[in-house]
């Protein structure tokens, strides 16, 4: 993507209160607090986002009921994502991988992969943009509900941690999601290093098998990345778990 260097001024004032956030959390901490920050960082990044967002959502990876959906969804909201918006920039990523249009290339400069495209205004904002990359989400009742109101959940959640434990809880939350966005930043930026996708194991182990990104970008529409026994794939373990209680179907892989 041509890079718009204008800001978005309030996406800016958002990560950097989170990661504030994030690094008052260690003068909160409890053992209650890690479980929250283990949680959110499984059942928001692992379930919402990559398993839903990205594997199921954008790729078609696999078919659930719409109850499982909506409920990946919010999880994945509470990461402060909106759904279509996600869907709609990473399948543009897709059809312009390291060339003229991807909305997050190491080839425009690795902090524009990692977070800078985040906070730009690009054309992404654009509803035309998004039409064309998402159009049945455009006019599903529930994804363009959520394309408006994705904070909403977030500032919900918020409430009810600030209620339950204190501001210690909220910061643990705060922390999971800024380690969260990283982790899956880090798919872009360092999975595209040197500008093509790479398998990179230690993205796998921290992105729960996000980091296998060639074998992703030759098999998009797999919902596993790990294709070898050894290429560790949270993701896909939890979708084969989820197959077999049947929660999921239609499990796409290649045949290799
Ligand atoms: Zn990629
Ligand atoms: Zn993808």
């Amino acid at each position: 993507m041509k890079k718009d260097t204008k800001i978005q001024w309030g996406t800016v004032f958002v990560l950097v209160l989170f990661h504030v956030g994030a690094f008052a959390a260690p003068f909160f901490f409890n053992g209650r607090r890690l479980v929250e920050f283990f949680a959110v960082w499984f059942v928001c990044g692992c379930l919402g986002t990559c398993i839903w967002l990205h594997r199921g959502l954008t790729h078609g990876g696999f078919k659930t009921s719409r109850p499982v959906e909506y409920s990946l969804v919010i999880f994945a909201a509470l990461l402060l994502q909106d759904p279509l918006r996600w869907v709609a920039s990473h399948r543009r990523h897709h059809d312009h991988t390291d060339k003229d249009g991807d909305t997050h290339s190491p080839k425009d400069g690795f902090w524009w992969a990692h977070i800078g495209w985040v906070y730009a205004k690009n054309r992404l904002m654009h509803d035309d943009e998004l039409k064309h990359y998402a159009p049945k989400l455009m006019i599903d009742p529930f994804y363009s509900l959520m394309h408006r109101a994705f904070w909403v959940p977030p500032v919900i959640f918020a409430g009810l941690l600030f209620w339950y434990g204190g501001l210690g809880d909220v910061l643990a939350w705060m922390c999971a999601v800024v380690v969260c966005w990283h982790f899956i930043w880090s798919v872009n930026s360092f999975g595209h290093a040197k500008g093509r996708p790479r398998n990179k194991w230690w993205i796998a182990v921290l992105a729960w098998g996000e980091g296998w990104h060639r074998n992703h970008h030759k098999w998009p529409w797999s919902a596993r990345h790990g294709l070898r026994i050894y290429q560790i794939d949270v993701a896909w373990y939890v979708i084969w778990l989820m197959g077999f209680l049947r929660m999921v179907r239609n499990i796409q892989l290649p045949k290799i």
